[in-house]
């Protein structure tokens, strides 16, 4: 006679945090600790449902388990280095995830949506000339906790004033299929329906195109896809996103028809209008014609400028008559002005302040 199957032991490895397992791990965890698997339940509720940021809080916890469990949720709240807010009521959070890592978190109020834009990466190791966050190293990979604390202390910092957040997207700093494995887990946690409950159709994953790993996470995200396009010539592409140069026009095309659409929605595509480069309106016919076959919407974003950067706004005029050919030709196609922009939190401008994020050379900047 074999052995009886056993079920696999949980066997976290140091150090242990909440916000980086899944409620099912929280579960064994409990078990592990030889409490009653219902206990993960009732900490899973106050961390991501009541929004407890103490265990102090948790008062219908007993004191013992409770300083058990703050071994693992302290600190809840991610210390916050520095927070502006727009004039249009954006904000912009620059949080410090220790080892001298910080990664910047935004919420975009509007009239029926409250949404977090979440960093997947400090820094990014791609290099879009147009995007601030490309002019940044890549500092390192952000874990699930991290990336779930992000969301969570927005859901919190929230709901004190009594403002909801009730979208997700995975667009701030980094590139999330990069980190895929972090990026899966933290997406399982953030729409866990007893807890942060995000809806799969309000949480959006945005790529600049990593085609091998679309597969994988096509698989295991379900979760709205946003593709980075911007040209859909190559020369022009292999300029404006780098990564082109590896994975070409062609293979994102099949990427983006292979996505799984469990019947539902289209794939958005974000198209930045850089003024002379990829704005014409012959530019806008190829891309209709390229995007036949895909159930697609196409997000014209403008051009969020920054210091330095190599590249103009579109004028909106033109930006209006480039949209027009898209909507002609039967997309559903919008056009996402900057938010933010005064305080450096629209897209793109995300890279906190060289200061801030530790990146000054410390000789230049004895020096300077
Ligand atoms: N790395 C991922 C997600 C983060 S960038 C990606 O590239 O898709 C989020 C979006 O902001 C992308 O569509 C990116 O192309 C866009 N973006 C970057 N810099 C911008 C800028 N300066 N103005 C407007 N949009 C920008
Ligand atoms: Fe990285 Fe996206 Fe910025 Fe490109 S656009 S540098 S992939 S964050």
């Amino acid at each position: 006679m074999g052995a009886a199957p056993t079920a696999p032991v949980f066997t976290p490895s140091a150090p242990l945090r909440l916000t980086d397992m899944t409620r099912e791990e929280l579960t064994q965890l409990m078990i592990a600790w030889g409490e009653k698997p219902y206990r993960a339940q009732q900490a899973w509720s106050w961390v991501y449902a009541r929004l407890a940021g103490t265990v102090e809080e948790m008062t219908d916890l007993s004191k013992s388990f409770r300083a058990r469990l703050a071994e693992v949720i302290a600190p809840l709240r991610p210390p916050v280095i520095s927070h502006r807010v727009s004039t249009d009521g954006t904000e912009k959070w620059l949080l410090d995830c220790g080892d001298g890592v910080a990664a910047e978190t935004v919420f975009i109020p509007d009239e029926e949506r409250g949404t977090v834009c979440v960093s997947s990466q400090a820094g990014c190791s791609l290099a879009c000339p147009f995007c601030r966050t490309g002019t940044l190293p890549l500092r390192r990979n952000l874990t699930t906790a991290e990336i779930v604390e992000q969301v969570l202390f927005v859901r919190a910092t929230m709901a004190a004033r009594g403002v909801r957040v009730t979208n997700v997207v995975l667009m701030g700093m980094g590139e999330p299929l990069y980190n895929l494995a972090a990026v899966t887990r933290a997406v399982r946690i953030i729409m866990d329906n007893t807890g942060l409950a995000i809806g799969c159709r309000k949480l959006t994953l945005s790529t600049s195109g990593v085609v091998n790993k679309m597969e994988e996470a096509g698989l295991n995200l379900n979760v709205n896809l946003a593709i980075s396009l911007h040209s859909v010539r190559d020369a022009v592409r292999d300029q404006l996103v780098p990564i082109n140069r590896k994975f070409n026009l062609a293979a994102l095309r099949r990427a983006a028809l292979a996505w799984p659409m469990r019947g539902r929605d289209r794939i958005t595509w974000e198209y930045v209008l850089l003024d002379g480069v990829n704005d014409s309106l012959q530019d806008a016919r190829e891309l209709v014609n390229w995007l036949k076959g895909i159930p697609s919407k196409v997000n014209l974003l403008a051009f969020n400028p920054w210091p330095g950067a190599p590249y103009a706004p579109t004028p909106r005029e033109q930006i209006l008559r480039f949209q027009e050919v898209v909507a002609n030709a039967g997309l559903v196609t919008i056009i996402r002005d900057s938010r933010g922009a005064d305080v450096g939190a629209a897209c793109g401008q995300l890279a906190g302040t060289a200061g801030e994020l530790g990146l000054f050379n410390p000789l230049h900047a004895t020096e300077a």
